[in-house]
């Protein structure tokens, strides 16, 4: 891979449910470091989307070539790619009957091979960074929402990826939980992590994207700047979204 390849490639990507097609001629480059923030209405393919790049959904044509290894060709590596891609659910998907500590441990104990001593330093590591180090011996119900979250982002980190995707990660949340999610995000874009989030949080994309993709009925219809995206947007589509949402 050349240095200035996308670190992300996504060529003439479509999928279909039965005859629906969820995804039209994707085309989408996304570099090492950048922040892309995708917006849309409900419906548009958007989880569709950051779920074809790591894999959790297949593709019925294109081409997604992830840190130059063809996702979808013959002998891809599952399991290292997604070592390569962290994801951040709406719900978290904790494992609910493991300790916060064992949720952050178990993955690079199993799939990385990291000696149990390695990988609980590097969890400790990682709950201090999302401030949720004194909860390392508790259970995902004992926390909030925003805690889970936090701990949900920490186990995605634990694998040491150079990707993270989050979908709509704050919007299971109540209100006054947002935030604190939202902070750790921030700190993770600001130490150079390459990343994908699909948000309604506009704050949050004018702030922290390098670019905004909006998508409608499967396809990409704008990339721009957040700057250029919330002042002057281009797409009739877009210009009818950001009128019901601002
Ligand atoms: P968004 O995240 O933008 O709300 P999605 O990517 O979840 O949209 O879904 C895009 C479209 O694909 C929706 O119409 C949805 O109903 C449909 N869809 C998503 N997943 C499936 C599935 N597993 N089976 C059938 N239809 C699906
Ligand atoms: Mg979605």
């Amino acid at each position: 891979m050349n240095a200035a390849d996308p670190i992300i490639r996504l060529q003439q990507i479509n999928k279909f449910f039965g005859t629906f097609r969820a995804l039209a001629d994707v085309s989408l480059d996304i570099r090492s470091g950048e922040k892309v923030v995708v917006l849309g209405p409900s419906g548009s393919g958007k989880s569709t989307l950051l779920r074809t790049i790591n894999r959790l959904e297949s593709i019925d044509s294109g081409t997604i070539i992830v840190d130059g290894h063809n996702l979808y060709g013959e002998g891809a590596d599952i399991n290292r790619i997604r070592m390569e891609v962290g994801m951040v659910f709406q719900n978290f998907n904790l494992f609910r009957h493991k300790s916060v500590l064992d949720n952050l441990t178990l993955a690079p104990i199993k799939l990385k091979m990291m000696g149990r001593a390695q990988a609980e330093e590097l969890a400790m590591s990682l709950l201090d960074k999302v401030g949720m180090r004194d909860r390392a011996h508790h259970f995902p119900v004992q926390l909030s929402g925003g805690q889970q979250q936090r701990v949900a982002i920490a186990r995605a980190l634990a694998m040491e990826p150079k990707i993270m995707l989050f979908d709509e990660p704050t919007s299971a949340l109540d209100p006054e939980m947002i935030n604190e999610v939202l902070e750790v995000m921030v700190a993770l874009a600001r130490e150079g992590m390459t990343m994908v989030v699909v948000t309604h949080e506009m704050g949050f994309a004018r702030e922290v994207a390098d670019t905004v993709v909006f998508m409608d009925a499967g396809a990409i219809v704008e990339v721009a700047p957040p700057q250029a995206f919330f002042t002057t947007p281009q797409n009739p589509r877009s210009q009818l979204f950001l009128k019901q949402i601002l």
